[in-house]
């Protein structure tokens, strides 16, 4: 382990780009924490302070010396991974007749900046639905292949997190190159530095720094381990797939499809969700075309749309399933969670709308006799 000064983060910035990466990070954007460009170390978003709870976003001056003291915002890394509109082909006609042209996959190096644990473990979900099945993306492959990892430990959980409970963090374990921890041993900001990777330990030779003391471990210990005390809310996971499938029918469904939007900000902000759609355009001339994968959301109703209608035509069924899906089936499909405690979807519900008081409730209908069979809802849909 090393340490580096809070300058030594513009050298590094430098070493990345210097070695061909393309470096994303967190700013700030329109009040909230944003993943763009880093064009230069004044672009970080450094010395923010977020609030946040359900449906709830604020952002404000951290005023007290830290540099990080703000958990994910909206932006997720998937935007870089699995990206919101990918064009799969485009045809052109002329007199010589129809031709149609592969879209290429090859990305340039990105080196992603400041990835929380709960984000890094929310990548290796999408690494297995993408990379490790039957089938491999080969846009996903293609952007994945150089990436680099500098992650952040979570020194400052927000009150929608729930990492804790999901093994996710606030300390990441695994999937970076490089993992920073803020501490503050004599009052001003130093950042211990891990290696995870060669790449990584070839990048740090770059920098200036010096060799951790058993003073900086203990202070990153006793800021991991009290971010974890911070950490306020909690999802019981214990026996979670019985639990939905024993509440198929739970009035639960009722009580949240009378708040639920159909918005889809949920899925939109989660950094696993993965549904996608194809579009297909042609121009005016009838001279070009493409077809377009861009994210769709279990949440819209012409998601389902098969001959004849929408599968889940009611906000009911598709909150349903959203959260069956994410919390239980996705384990049958994919051997993990796909909910990595992150509290996006919790945030950034305009009704705020919390997964976490949602199983909380299905499980206190159980306790309470009122499980299940107790619905209004006409049918399953
Ligand atoms: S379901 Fe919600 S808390 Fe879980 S990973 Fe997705 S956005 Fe984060
Ligand atoms: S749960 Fe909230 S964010 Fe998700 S679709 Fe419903 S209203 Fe929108």
């Amino acid at each position: 382990m090393w340490t580096i000064q809070p300058r030594g983060l513009g050298d590094l910035l430098e070493a990345l780009r210097n070695r061909g990466y393309r470096v994303v990070g967190p700013v700030v954007r329109d009040g909230a924490i944003c993943y763009e460009d880093l064009g230069s170390i004044e672009d970080l978003a450094l010395a923010w302070l977020d609030e946040q709870e359900p449906g709830n976003y604020r952002l404000t001056g951290s005023g007290n010396g830290d540099l990080f003291s703000y958990s994910p915002g909206a932006h997720t890394w998937k935007k870089f991974l699995h990206k919101p509109s990918v064009t799969l082909w485009r045809a052109t006609k002329d007199q010589k007749g129809l031709h149609l042209k592969e879209e290429p996959t090859a990305e340039g190096k990105v080196a992603l900046f400041g990835a929380r644990p709960c984000e890094l473990a929310a990548i290796a979900i999408q690494d297995r639905v993408f990379l490790e099945g039957p089938f491999v993306d080969s846009f996903y492959a293609a952007a994945r292949k150089e990436m680099f990892v500098v992650a952040l430990n979570c020194s400052h959980p927000s009150k929608s997190c729930f990492c804790v409970s999901m093994k996710t963090g606030p300390r990441a374990a695994t999937g970076f190159d490089l993992c920073l921890t803020e501490i503050h041993p004599n009052g001003e900001a130093e950042l211990v530095v891990e290696v995870g990777s060669e790449t990584g330990g070839l990048i740090l030779a770059d920098l200036q720094r010096r060799e951790a003391t058993e003073k900086d471990l203990e202070a990153v210990r006793k800021t991991l381990e009290e971010a974890e005390q911070r950490v306020e809310r909690s999802l019981d996971t214990e026996g979670i797939q019985g639990l939905f499938d024993r509440s198929f029918e739970s009035p639960q469904w009722d009580d949240v499809a009378r708040r639920c939007l159909g918005c889809a900000n949920c899925t939109m902000v989660c950094p696993t969700c993965f549904c996608t759609t194809v579009v297909e355009s042609s121009d005016l001339a009838g001279a070009e075309a493409t077809r377009t994968r861009i994210w769709d959301s279990c949440f819209t109703k012409d998601f389902t749309y098969i001959h004849g209608g929408s599968v889940r035509p009611s906000g009911y069924s598709r909150y349903r399933q959203w959260i069956t899906h994410k919390l239980a089936n996705w384990i049958e499909q994919f051997g993990t969670s796909g909910c990595v405690g992150c509290g996006r979807c919790i945030t950034w519900c305009p009704v705020g709308i919390d997964i976490t008081a949602e199983v909380e409730a299905l499980r206190a209908r159980e306790r309470t006799g009122s499980g299940s069979g107790g619905s209004s809802h006409e049918g399953n849909a």
